[in-house]
């Protein structure tokens, strides 16, 4: 096995370690709870790696760079690719005809040509409503950091519950950066609690997704009851170049 492979490996072992940690603290069940390594502005030997130290979902932050990844990669089964980044309406198709699960769908717009496509290949979409709940001016997703305001998020809500050919399975939010693990728990805390009053007001559909927690602070979003854990540097290193660049070593390295 590579020394890349290895490494890899130990690190995904000891996330789910402490994934599993975190779960029993707050006396949940560790298998609620999925793992995607995200391999954004990696190149195509790390996400390889990822996959040969045993992966099983990997998360991409640019639609056409994921797309090129799997089809690089195609033939090797068993991993399932999710769509974690802002993604501008002209790459919409790439996303409905590709990913797994989008976790990060941030406006209506959005959502109609998502629909719009996946109908146009019979294929139905799993997605998650991204919420900015920090209120920075610089995040995607629909602003949550007002509790007493979120009665005006109810009719963009309804109406993407009412598109066919996307299924909306919970919520996801980036929360501000802090210095310190800690500082997340109470955005964490504030999108469970959304997620508890959409599950009210939309009871016949779906909300058992939370998506949050980074390298950062997957631990304390595991305790505030995330589903799934978005962690990249902690498990295959520092991002070897700029988001959105090239995918081949050979280019990175030129
Ligand atoms: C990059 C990214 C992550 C992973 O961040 P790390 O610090 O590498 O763990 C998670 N979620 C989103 C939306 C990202 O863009």
């Amino acid at each position: 096995m590579s020394s890349l492979v290895s490494s890899i490996r130990e690190n995904y072992q000891s996330t789910l370690d402490q994934i599993a940690d975190a779960a029993r603290r707050s006396s949940r069940d560790p298998n609620e709870i999925r793992l995607v390594v995200v391999t954004k502005s990696q190149p195509i030997e790390v996400v390889q790696a990822a996959m040969d130290a045993g992966v099983r979902i990997l998360g991409e932050n640019y639609p056409e760079e994921g797309v090129r990844k799997m089809q690089s990669l195609a033939g090797q089964s068993g991993v399932e690719w999710h769509m974690i980044g802002h993604v501008q309406s002209r790459k919409a198709r790439l996303v409905a005809d590709h990913f797994a699960l989008l976790h990060s769908l941030d406006s209506l717009k959005l959502a109609q040509r998502l629909d719009r496509f996946a109908a146009e290949r019979n294929r139905v979409l799993p997605v998650l409503l991204e919420f900015n709940v920090g209120g920075e001016e610089s995040k995607s997703g629909w602003d949550a950091s007002a509790e007493e305001a979120w009665g005006a998020l109810l009719p963009d809500i309804l109406f993407i519950l009412d598109l066919p050919a996307l299924r909306v399975q919970g919520l996801m939010t980036m929360p501000p950066l802090g210095t310190d693990p800690e500082d997340s728990r109470r955005f964490f805390r504030r999108l469970r609690r959304l997620r508890d009053h959409l599950a009210v007001q939309f009871p016949r559909a779906d909300w058992h997704e939370l998506s949050m927690g980074t390298s950062a602070d997957y631990p304390v979003a595991v305790e505030e009851g995330a589903t799934l854990v978005r962690v990249g540097t902690a498990i295959v290193g520092a991002r070897k170049y700029k988001p959105g660049g090239p995918v081949d070593k050979s280019e990175v390295e030129a």
